[in-house]
């Protein structure tokens, strides 16, 4: 009997430029999208929408927010119009509120690129219903952990929760020309996997204290939607690595698949 639970995923969505030419991540997010079943709704939790409490997207059909600035034209010109689905925003907004984190829904906003990058490889018809999920970059990583805790029902419901944010993230230190990825974004890179792969939930929570953490994450907010889909995954999850690599010099691409 295959699991009827749905996986949670997160996936680091990289530069803008990558919807122009996704290359071998691109390639990797299809065949993930392909392995999976396909899901009744989506809802992804985004680096790009930060609040200081929850929020929910609840709109019944999603704008496309370009929300980067001094790209190429052609970026601007790309539209990911899935539906929303209200209903799923309320029933997000109730599993957070019976857990103590209240939440509210925001009816009119659309989808971030953290969101429309991934999905439109992933579901290139943009016909699977998708709502948002904000981050609290004012919280940590355990609050995190919790709200993907409380949502963990969703995944039998046939909602895929996806965290897009990026495993190393550091736009100071972005190589536009390319190259080798630096020593340090390569340990960050290596530690982040190992704890994923071994299931070690406390390491990962408590992973400012990780080798070359600051460097590599010098906030939090492109992060913390990795621990949103750790927490819905269950206590003892462990994560397989689908994809690794980096762009841009220092910019990890990897991307994990959660089950317990
Ligand atoms: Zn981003």
């Amino acid at each position: 009997m295959p699991d009827p639970k749905l996986p949670s995923l997160f996936v680091s969505h990289g530069a803008p430029t990558l919807a122009l030419d996704a290359g071998e991540t691109g390639a990797a997010w299809q065949s993930l999208a392909g392995g999976l079943p396909r899901p009744k709704a989506v809802l992804c939790v985004s680096a790009h929408w930060t609040t200081a409490a929850p929020t929910v997207s609840g709109p019944a059909r999603n704008d496309t927010i370009h929300d980067f600035h001094g790209f190429p034209a052609p970026l601007y010109q790309i539209t990911y119009p899935a539906p929303g689905d209200p209903a799923l925003a309320e029933r997000v907004a109730r599993l957070l509120s019976g857990a103590g984190m209240t939440a509210s829904i925001d009816r009119a906003r659309g989808l971030d690129h953290g969101a429309w990058v991934p999905l439109r490889l992933m579901y290139p018809e943009a016909d699977v219903p998708t709502i948002q999920l904000s981050v609290q970059p004012g919280r940590d990583a355990a609050w995190h952990y919790r709200i993907g805790e409380a949502l963990q029902p969703l995944r039998a419901e046939g909602v895929l929760i996806l965290g897009s944010g990026g495993a190393v993230h550091n736009l100071r230190e972005v190589a536009w020309e390319g190259g080798p990825a630096p020593a340090w974004a390569q340990g960050f890179d290596d530690w982040l996997a190992a704890m994923v792969a071994e299931g070690r939930a406390a390491d990962l929570l408590d992973w400012r204290r990780a080798p070359h953490a600051r460097q590599a994450q010098p906030t939090d907010e492109h992060f913390l939607p990795l621990f949103v889909a750790l927490g819905a995954a269950g206590k003892g999850a462990r994560g397989e690595r689908l994809h690794q690599g980096f762009t841009l010099g220092s910019m990890s691409m990897a991307a994990f698949k959660f089950a317990a």
